[in-house]
């Protein structure tokens, strides 16, 4: 193994080495990788030479002193919030990425609302997943483009914030975010780790929920390869002094019932009215429940369920929602009126070929029907069809007749339909028995036994 002053004495560090040693098995020193990222960020390394190391990062892997090397280099790429003058504790959550995932529209109003603050610097679409950011701007007016200065405006305002990230912030991981989604390297979890925690870090939080996806719709289709992904990260987090905890959880099938962007809008709506789909609303509890007990609001996540329940029902989390969504530029009447919201022209019906049960939905194929019909993007620069998405009628475990509908396509555009048509109808499997149903959260890392020595 090399090290920094190895590498120094030798001269310049040159990509091509690092490329090269990379590939031949060796491990990187911190200097190597700062000056890879360092390069890159400036624009000095090409899209090509990072393309080449981000593909055999995938394939070889990294140390941990290698990952934490690599979030650090991205972290320090740009500016860490300060945001010590704000008292109440500040407490985050991420996930890794799904189909119909909706649960950060929920979760920063609903956790301000109960006295936390929430600097949520979130992601556009990347691969079949959705983005918040994404999401967010099917709200007429909303801007998640704040400078950083307006940021902590609107989080002393209102305890809750969500932008994308801006250039200061990680500008490393912003570049190579779009990098990856292009060349086949996103399902690294080294390089998800690196990404994740250097945004997460940036913000200045004190604490962070992970929400790790697993299955189908998720970059980490074993439960052994998100719990390996949710450990990595959980160990970052905690090497820089931060409350840690990650929630592995079900993306075998989408989560609620709608995705597509105002879809989605319209769903966490009706979450945050104490309505809408069982799947997310009991996620949506768990994981805010969480964040109350890292954060000390609840001695337990028994007792932060219990709060988070209770904002719902009385209308605080809707109103901080409707509060948020007004300081950042977006037209509040359409969160009482979703009629507001983008709608598409047309929609068209999937229905079964059989009687039976729905046995999978592959929930790949749902995320990339959406991408098809505009709702994501197929390349960078694309620009995204805020009103079109599927709405499910039927999920795992229901019963199904021959003929009936199994899931709605509202799109804009025929020919869009008829590629997401074929997705979409490969996408549900019917048998004769109902399948054993799947548990919402697998596990949670660290295990409480971890959790107690610490
Ligand atoms: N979300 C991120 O922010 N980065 C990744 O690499 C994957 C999901």
């Amino acid at each position: 193994m090399s090290d920094a002053s190895d590498s120094s004495a030798a001269g310049p560090i040159r990509a091509i080495d690092v490329i090269r040693k990379k590939r031949d098995g060796l491990e990187l020193s911190r200097a190597e990788i700062e000056s890879l990222i360092g390069g890159y960020t400036l624009g000095e390394i090409p899209d090509y030479q990072m393309s080449a190391w981000l593909m055999v990062a995938l394939l070889k892997g990294l140390s941990r002193a290698e990952t934490a090397a690599l979030t650090d280099s991205m972290l320090h790429s740009g500016e860490v919030l300060d945001l010590s003058g704000f008292s109440a504790p500040k407490i985050d959550k991420h996930s890794t990425g799904g189909v119909g995932d909706k649960t950060s529209l929920v979760l920063a109003p609903l956790a301000a609302a109960g006295g936390l603050l929430v600097p949520m610097i979130s992601g556009r679409g990347l691969g079949h997943t959705g983005g918040t950011l994404d999401k967010l701007e099917s709200i007429p007016g909303f801007n998640v483009q704040l400078s950083l200065a307006r940021f902590r405006e609107v989080l002393h305002a209102c305890g809750c914030a969500m932008i994308g990230q801006t250039a200061e912030i990680a500008p490393a991981d912003r570049k190579l975010y779009s990098l990856r989604d292009v060349t086949g390297t996103v399902e690294s979890p080294y390089l998800i780790c690196a990404s994740i925690m250097s945004k997460k870090l940036a913000e200045g939080v004190d604490g962070l929920v992970l929400d790790v996806k697993t299955g189908t719709g998720a970059f980490m289709k074993t439960d052994e390869d998100a719990a390996f992904l949710a450990e990595l990260m959980v160990e970052t987090g905690q090497r820089m002094g931060k409350k840690m905890v990650a929630l592995i959880t079900d993306m075998d099938q989408p989560l609620g019932l709608r995705v597509g962007n105002s879809l989605e809008v319209e769903e966490i709506l009706d979450i945050l009215c104490g309505q809408g789909p069982e799947d997310l609303r009991q996620l949506c509890i768990e994981l805010a429940a969480w964040m109350f007990h890292l954060g000390g609001r609840t001695n337990t996540v028994a007792d932060g369920k219990t709060l988070a329940d209770h904002l719902i029902r009385s209308g605080k989390a809707l109103d901080k929602f409707r509060q948020m969504v007004s300081l950042q530029g977006g037209d509040a009447r359409s969160i009482d009126d979703p009629k507001r919201l983008p709608h598409a022209k047309h929609t068209a019906d999937i229905v079964s070929p059989r009687s039976g049960f729905v046995s999978a939905i592959q929930s790949e194929m749902v995320g990339t029907a959406c991408v098809v019909l505009g709702g994501g993007r197929e390349k960078k620069e694309d620009a995204v069809d805020p009103a079109v998405g599927i709405v499910l009628h039927k999920k795992v475990c229901d019963h199904v007749a021959a003929r009936e509908t199994l899931c709605t396509i509202v799109y804009n555009s025929e020919s869009r339909a008829a590629h997401a048509r074929k997705l979409l109808e490969q996408s549900y499997t019917i048998t004769d028995a109902p399948p054993a149903p799947r548990k919402l959260i697998h596990r949670i890392i660290p295990e409480p036994s971890q959790r107690a020595r610490r």
